[in-house]
């Protein structure tokens, strides 16, 4: 536990973060006196200043002040009050971060606003230089995918079943197992979500950019209904410049799955290890092998799928950095185009949060993840889109690698926030993006299945509201 003073409490939560990324402490309270940590800010003859006080140390952040509006001016003070409280966490635990002062989700996005400005960065935010050239990178990678046509759109579809809960999972999903009698009315109120948003497409003259079915696991519904809802997209939005299926766990895809997909002009498809360690694969509730993953990729080449994504998940438990490159070395020898490196987020909600799991060992994450870079970029795969998380493993990132060519445009779109969205089903989050001031709007579809299946037509509503006022 730490008791925390302060008069920007406001800022709670964003100090809060700061703290844990460098200790793991349950527990901050805000307190008035006799706190171990004080943190304070003020705006005084044009400077911003923010000064927090910790274990003896001082960490300090001064620069001019400009205040040009409202909301600049409260971003500009958490930036003041997060900097002080990273130096004095850093003076008092000599830990330098991985990504330093950075805490935020897209750090490529930042670097953008900063007009690719990587200096400032490593001087403000004490980026250490690897971060902001592997950031230069991907912005480099990214950059023909940036400007996207006014009449584009992306569409996104949520299939929230899955066979087994990973334990590390804290997502909302639905046992898919319990039945089809669960999951037909799902399908069938996404069936009139989509078509109320075929309307509003035609409405707003736009046409789909990429369309992408994910989740959960599609692939978790019966082959009757797989194909009822595959079919029921792809002849209301397809075609599009890419089509994604997240298939996800092998213990799903049937022969029968892979080539509807086809016959649909799916282009992209995911088949998930995570780990290639079946004792692992166990440890976290995954019901299927490593062997089921070759065969399942096997029989999609088979199939003729040219552009399959494999995930793989640095820190899992159990796992050292020996077993992480031995699950690399085999998921490289089935030559995916696509391989995404997540590291282990333990979110309130998992399984293993819940269990009270603590985070695995930082300085191995660092090395697995390290490792993943280098082999993977040796063999000729290409960073081309990050992201961060709360509550991740030694502070590092998620990042997708891409064979040239194969880079996946809507994982883009969806990290840079540059392309609307179109969201349908449960928990689909719709995103406006507006063309100047970093402006987003957002529409929000009900989380549970059962609440969704009666309010589709009110997600359509919504939807029309935030695109066409
Ligand atoms: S497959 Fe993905 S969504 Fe499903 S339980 Fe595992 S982590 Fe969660």
């Amino acid at each position: 536990m730490l008791t925390l003073a302060t008069d920007t409490p406001q800022f709670y939560n964003e100090i809060c973060e700061m703290i844990r990324a460098f200790e793991d402490v349950d527990n901050i309270i805000l307190t008035d006196r006799n706190a171990d940590m004080t943190v304070m800010e003020r705006v005084e003859n044009g400077v911003l200043s923010a000064r927090a006080s910790f274990r003896g140390e001082q960490g300090v952040f001064c620069e001019p002040f400009a205040p040009q509006d409202k909301p600049g001016d409260k971003r500009a003070r958490k930036h003041a009050v997060k900097l002080a409280v990273y130096d004095v966490m850093k003076r008092v635990t000599h830990k330098r971060l991985p990504w330093g002062a950075l805490t935020g989700i897209r750090p490529t996005k930042f670097l953008r606003e900063l007009s690719g400005n990587a200096a400032v960065l490593e001087k403000k935010y004490d980026l250490p230089p690897e971060k902001s050239a592997l950031l230069a990178r991907i912005d480099r990678v990214q950059e023909p995918f940036l400007t996207i046509p006014e009449n584009e759109i992306d569409v996104y579809i949520d299939i929230p079943f899955c066979r087994t809960r990973c334990s590390y999972c804290s997502f909302s999903t639905t046992d898919s197992t319990k039945g089809e009698a669960l999951m037909r009315p799902y399908v069938t109120a996404l069936m009139r979500e989509a078509d109320g948003c075929v309307s509003l497409l035609r409405d707003m003259e736009r046409s789909v950019r990429c369309l992408y079915i994910g989740g959960g696991t599609p692939t978790a519904l019966t082959e009757g209904l797989f194909e009822e809802m595959l079919t029921g997209i792809t002849a209301r939005f397809a075609p599009a410049r890419e089509y994604t299926v997240e298939a996800g766990r092998p213990d799903t895809i049937t022969e029968a799955k892979l080539r509807m997909m086809k016959s649909c002009g799916v282009d992209r498809i995911s088949i998930n290890p995570q780990s290639m360690q079946e004792e692992t694969l166990l440890r976290v509730g995954r019901s299927h092998t490593p062997d089921e993953i070759r065969a399942c990729f096997l029989l999609a080449r088979q199939i003729g799928f040219e552009t399959i994504n494999a995930d793989l998940i640095a820190g899992l438990p159990g796992e050292t950095p020996k077993m992480f490159a031995d699950s690399l070395e085999k998921v490289m020898a089935l030559i995916p185009e696509n391989i995404t490196v997540h590291t282990l987020a333990l979110k309130r909600g998992s399984r293993m949060a819940e269990a009270g799991v603590r985070e695995h060992n930082a300085r191995e994450v660092g090395q697995m993840v390290d490792f993943a870079r280098e082999t993977l970029t040796r063999a000729g795969y290409q960073p081309y889109y990050l992201y961060r998380q709360k509550y991740m493993t030694g502070n590092f990132e998620n990042i997708g690698y891409a064979l040239p060519g194969h880079e996946g445009v809507y994982n883009i779109d969806i990290m840079e926030e540059t392309c609307d969205i179109l969201a349908l089903g449960a928990g689909g989050t719709s995103k406006r993006v507006y063309p100047t001031g970093g402006r987003i709007e957002r529409a929000f579809n009900v989380k549970g299945i059962a609440e969704y299946a009666s309010r589709a037509e009110e997600a359509v509503l919504r939807k029309r509201a935030l695109f066409l006022s």
